[in-house]
């Protein structure tokens, strides 16, 4: 069945201006200004009344498994809901294990991986966890990205945390290698995705391994570099040298020594390294602590899938253009994970697109051309939602 999506203010995430966008097949099949060359009598016309349609939101790290357990059992997170990323506009996530990949392992990461593909939503997974050796299910992080379909990477492999494995610098580039043949031999991402911690090291043992090492910048994936102003520093020049860098949408206390995701993500576009290896992810699911100096836990919150549209919305606020903010949400994180038919609007790729509204609130979102959400409402619902208990 054909959709026509008409007057719609197109992000690409480039500014197209008034467009018509004809769907079939899961796909985008045109995108055209004049609304006659996209007409067809079996079309459903939707008409958009000016508002902007953007590409779906790609949240590259998320603990679809629900992560946490950090301070006991009872403190394991729940699995997400397909509706906690769909009503906050992701339409692809990237699923990952973190301090727990003990009770969590490569299997039931999978599986849940799986389960939100089943519901309908773009989903793919990191293979390993925090810790070395990386937890995998074939036994080999190389052979889990080449053989296992939604495995594109290894991760989040903690570094400079008291929760890590203390790796060595030779350790992180056996990793970061199998990573990097791997994602050449099946075309996936073949990146080791990297969570930074506090530690004053911070990004020192990617420095040294891409000194030593002939591996592309690319292949290190540092993530929570907004968690301190130092941390943050470090990333923009590794950015430079050509990683992508990935700032969290967590909340940050005044007076803490962190860079809000907002105001972070404003600092790197202000800085001029590459605008293009910058993004944004969630860590939906993940627990955010906070530790005293014993490594016990003082108070935790969970992290949640809807702080990537409330950041975007204090971007917007802040006066930042729309198509300035969007790649790192959308575009930048398709071309790190090489998912190279999301992430933008063009013939040819997934229909998974976001209608926004004049208050910058998601109205529509569209995964492979079906309506996940409609004005607001949630219309597609995963196998233990409730229909009468929307959580966003
Ligand atoms: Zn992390």
């Amino acid at each position: 069945m054909l959709k026509l999506l008409t007057n719609a203010q197109v992000f690409a995430p480039e500014a197209l201006g008034l467009r018509h966008v004809l769907i079939g097949g899961g796909r985008i099949i045109a995108i055209s200004g004049d609304k006659s060359e996209l007409s067809s009598a079996s079309a459903t016309e939707f008409d958009l009344e000016g508002r902007r349609l953007v590409p779906g939101f790609i949240d590259g790290h998320a603990h679809v498994t629900g992560g946490g357990g950090e301070s006991g059992f009872k403190t394991r997170v729940p699995p997400l809901s397909l509706g906690q990323f769909t009503c906050a506009g992701i339409t692809s996530v990237v699923g990952v294990l973190g301090t727990d990949d003990t009770t969590r392992d490569t299997r039931s990461l999978l599986a849940q991986t799986r389960a939100l593909r089943e519901e309908g939503l773009g989903a793919w997974c990191h293979t390993g966890g925090y810790h070395v050796p990386p937890v995998t299910l074939t036994g080999s992080v190389r052979d889990d990205i080449v053989y296992l379909d939604p495995v594109i990477g290894v991760g989040e492999l903690a570094l400079s945390d008291h929760r890590s494995s203390q790796p060595s610098r030779d350790e992180l580039l056996r990793i970061a290698s199998d990573a990097h043949v791997a994602g050449m031999i099946s075309g996936k991402a073949g990146i080791v995705h990297l969570h930074l911690g506090d530690g004053e090291r911070g990004l020192d043992l990617v420095r040294q391994a891409l000194q030593l090492s002939e591996l592309p910048a690319r292949v290190f994936n540092p993530t929570h570099i907004n968690r301190r102003k130092a941390l943050f520093e470090e990333a923009v020049e590794l950015a430079r040298e050509g990683s992508t860098v990935d700032i969290t949408a967590f909340p940050v206390a005044d007076g803490e020594d962190a860079w809000a995701a907002d105001v972070a993500l404003i600092r790197y576009l202000e800085s001029g390294a590459p605008a293009e290896r910058v993004t944004m992810s969630s860590d939906g699911g993940g627990c955010l602590p906070v530790f005293n100096d014993q490594g016990e836990i003082l108070q935790m919150e969970t992290a949640k899938p809807a702080s990537l549209i409330e950041t975007l919305q204090k971007i917007l606020a802040s006066g930042v253009a729309l198509e300035q903010a969007l790649p790192a949400f959308t575009s930048n994180v398709a071309d790190i994970l090489r998912l190279h038919d999301r992430g933008r609007i063009r013939a040819g790729a997934a229909a998974d697109l976001l209608v926004v509204d004049d208050e910058n609130e998601i109205r529509d979102v569209m995964i492979a051309g079906i309506w996940h959400v409609r004005a607001g409402a949630q219309q597609v619902f995963g196998q233990f939602e409730s229909r009468d208990n929307q959580d966003k």
